[in-house]
């Protein structure tokens, strides 16, 4: 039996493996690991892709996300608007610098914060919106950005999943106020170890997150504000020297990875596909399906039948995740904000729905044929 890992990045890196080997022994050579030319020339060469002015890179998405909200003095008493399907990283910047996390139920057929939600959420104290790009898909940025100068609100894109994709042919983390990118390696973008980075088009923003990432100092020995130390590899910037050239391409194989699936999974009546069009332009992080009610499936037990295709689709050799198994408002860590269950109704149906399929580079025709044959298989069994 062929096993399918849910990501294999060693693929990917067959393909650049001369190139970073040289780039790596270089960089070991030249005797500077922190800072320097390369990672200024990264930061250099990231904004012009992304087609922003500025960009500050750090040593993760996390990082990226927690200088946004400091540069925008984001603090105490201070609302910010989210969604609850996300990774915790998105809310915990929010939690750590001392605001609250206020959620807005997702739409099930982009996974992301349902736009429409946002403005009865919106109080006196809200100070920011963080819309996430999940699984690669864009946000309506038109309709939010309209939200947010209506009401005079920061936007922080969280485009740790969507590195690449365009919002009416502008990249994301070009739009909102900052754009916050991670590198960790099984992101479209990835390094191999961590990373991450900040995009602006404000001088000022950028600035100041320049300044906490370097414990609060921008005159050497003077700290004018309580940072942190985050930064970018040199090792790290020079391998994403090479595969930045090479990430629109890689994108493009995702797009096609995904529509061979949703040709491939049409048939089969007990999922749902994920939703695609030309105009939604995913990057597809993850290829994400829905498994449909069998029969009269509470929540709970919906969750226990995938569990069970999961486990059966693992000894067939087809391993696949859950994101997210668990909405953030139900969260043990945020029972202090007294959200309840049945508060986001969508976001909780779909955790117990979820199941992200193999996605990655050179994931060949065959193993997606092989895992639809598996699931198909796994669905008619159970
Ligand atoms: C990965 C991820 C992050 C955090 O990135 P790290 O580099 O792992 O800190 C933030 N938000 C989302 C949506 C992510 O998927």
């Amino acid at each position: 039996m062929i096993k399918i890992p849910p990501i294999d990045l060693k693929r990917q890196y067959q393909q650049i493996k001369e190139e970073t080997a040289a780039k790596v022994l270089e960089i070991l050579n030249s005797g500077r690991y922190i800072g320097g030319e390369i990672v200024a020339n990264f930061e250099q060469q990231f904004a012009e892709y992304i087609g922003v002015s500025q960009c500050v890179s750090c040593n993760s998405g996390t990082d990226a996300l927690y200088l946004a909200m400091r540069a925008l003095n984001i603090g105490e008493g201070d609302e910010v608007i989210t969604t609850p399907f996300t990774f915790i990283a998105t809310t915990e910047v929010i939690v750590r610098v001392g605001a609250k996390p206020v959620f807005v139920d997702i739409q099930s057929e982009t996974f992301n914060l349902n736009v429409d939600a946002i403005e009865s959420a919106i109080t006196n104290k809200t100070k920011a919106i963080i819309p996430v790009h999940l699984f690669g898909q864009p946000v309506n940025m038109t309709q939010l950005m309209a939200i947010a100068s209506k009401h005079n609100l920061f936007v922080i894109e969280d485009c740790a999943q969507a590195t690449g994709a365009q919002w009416n042919h502008q990249r994301l983390g070009s739009i909102g106020d900052v754009g916050c990118f991670s590198f960790f390696p099984t992101k479209n973008l990835g390094a191999f170890g961590d990373g991450g980075a900040l995009t602006t088009n404000n001088t000022s923003i950028a600035q100041s997150a320049r300044m906490l990432k370097e414990h609060g100092s921008s005159v050497r020995y003077q700290h004018d504000r309580t940072g942190i130390n985050s930064r970018l590899d040199t090792i790290q910037a020079g391998i994403l020297q090479i595969k930045l050239p090479l990430l629109d391409d890689w994108n493009q194989q995702r797009r096609e990875i995904a529509a061979n699936y949703q040709e491939l999974l049409a048939p089969i009546k007990q999922i749902e596909t994920p939703l695609f069009s030309p105009e939604n332009n995913s990057v597809w992080n993850q290829y994400t399906i829905k498994i449909r009610y069998k029969g009269k499936y509470l929540e709970e037990s919906l969750s226990s039948y995938r569990d069970r295709i999961r486990q059966k689709l693992q000894e067939n050799g087809i391993s696949t995740m859950v994101y997210y198994p668990l909405p953030l408002h139900l969260q043990p860590v945020y029972q202090k904000f007294g959200y309840k269950k049945g508060k986001f109704p969508i976001s909780e149906r779909i955790s117990s729905q979820v199941l992200s399929l193999p996605m990655f580079i050179s994931l060949s025709l065959e193993e997606q044929q092989q895992i639809v044959y598996g699931l198909k298989d796994s669905l008619d069994s159970i």
